[in-house]
């Protein structure tokens, strides 16, 4: 057995870059992922860390049925905490734009290439050889490994399994190795701890006004002229504000409505998403959105609903992790110990598995994740010292916090 001071160094480069580029070579967008899940279970149970898949089915909606992939290493503790380790499996649509190969996992300058390098590839390597390496460690606490199916996908349904068949109940904090930097709401640099996020709802809003001849448009209701005014006052409603989160925003997403010739349109939709900071409720940013298409006094009935879902528990809710968390000061003195430097810390602009973890299942959740460029679309790139760093600092912290 090995002492955890010394476990990062357990983890090694060459092996963590070869798995990286195993991964990116697996063509994995959301619902399309039963080769790259049955890769993780085969190497997981390749070095007998006994995985289990763990079914994934939404027959109303999405019609998806899937696979995760969990495992669990036990401690001597049954008193010590438990760390939930995460990251998905899939990527986006591959983007047709690539000028080479998307899944080429070709390295040049220390980047690894490929559609899902940086989201989030690099962050499962780095994940799979900390978890092979802290079964090598003697802890207190057990740690779960996940690697979830359709992070990328509307609903996020692996995670949301998770949480739903209560995989998440007995754990104290978790790990998410989502690329962060990137994606913060202030510039930060690697090392860092992402310590919370902002939550997403979609609004779904029908307009309906009153057809009539088209040549004749006084005699009608526009529903697709009213369903633009209530586009702008979305876009011009007032957000909370958060000190860690930032600002709450809106971004209306599409409108559609309309369509014959010669009629006066007699309903329309539109979809905006409503991203939130603590306090920003469903309830309140229903009101908020009420209030602001009421200012308007149209002639057309507005209706403000969200998005479809598969439950009501469906919808990512903002959180903050505290920064004296136990788990954060593990993961800043492994980060001072592997790094060199102290981390900075972030917070996350959008959405992901994560608000499932941190606000559904109320763990303490850190994203600690390697940097990259252009994520969700071609030349997409993670860099494979970045990789080797998260996988280290995920291992020596999750080796402290379990003792
Ligand atoms: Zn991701």
């Amino acid at each position: 057995m090995i002492h955890p001071r010394s476990v990062a160094d357990t983890v090694d480069a060459e092996a963590t870059v070869d798995l990286l580029q195993d991964l990116v070579r697996i063509r994995s967008p959301y619902f399309e992922e039963a080769e790259i899940t049955e890769f993780v279970y085969d190497w997981l149970d390749d070095r007998d860390l006994d995985p289990d898949y763990h079914h994934v089915s939404e027959p109303d909606i999405t019609g998806f049925e899937g696979d995760n992939v969990v495992a669990r290493l036990v401690g001597d503790d049954p008193d010590a905490p438990t760390l939930l380790l995460n990251a998905h499996v899939d990527t986006v649509k591959i983007v047709e734009a690539w000028d080479e190969d998307p899944c080429s996992g070709r390295i040049e300058d220390g980047k690894l290439y490929g559609q899902g390098a940086c989201d989030m590839k690099g962050g499962l390597a780095a994940i799979m050889v900390a978890f092979e390496a802290l079964a090598d460690v003697d802890l207190a606490g057990d740690v779960l490994f996940t690697a979830v199916v359709d992070e990328e996908g509307p609903y996020g349904l692996g995670a949301d399994a998770l949480v739903r068949d209560g995989y998440t109940d007995d754990c104290d904090a978790a790990v998410v190795t989502e690329p962060g930097p990137i994606l913060c709401q202030s510039d930060v640099e690697n090392p860092a701890l992402v310590l919370g996020a902002r939550g997403r709802f979609l609004y779904d809003v029908e307009v309906t006004g009153r057809a009539a001849h088209g040549s004749q448009p006084e005699k009608g209701v526009n529903a697709v002229v009213d369903a633009g005014r209530v586009a702008e006052a979305l876009d011009e409603l007032e957000v909370d504000s958060h000190p860690q989160l930032g600002d709450g925003s809106v971004c209306p997403l599409f409108v559609e409505g309309g369509g014959q010739t010669l009629s006066v349109p007699e309903s329309a939709r539109l979809m905006a998403d409503r991203h939130v900071v603590p306090g920003e409720t469903k309830a309140v940013v229903r009101e908020q959105a009420e209030a602001a298409i009421e200012s308007l006094d149209l002639d057309s009935e507005v209706d403000v609903d969200f998005r479809e879902a598969p439950a009501d528990d469906v919808y990512y809710g903002p959180y903050v992790t505290d920064p004296d968390h136990p788990l954060v000061g593990a993961l800043d003195g492994a980060t001072r110990e592997v790094a060199g430097v102290a981390p900075e810390v972030g917070y996350f602009s959008s959405v992901g598995d994560f608000n499932y973890f941190g606000d559904r299942a109320d763990l303490p959740t850190v994203i600690v994740g390697p940097d990259g460029e252009n994520i969700h679309s071609a030349g997409e790139f993670v860099y494979t010292d970045d990789v080797v760093e998260v996988a280290r600092i995920v291992t020596a912290g999750a080796a402290s916090y379990l003792g």
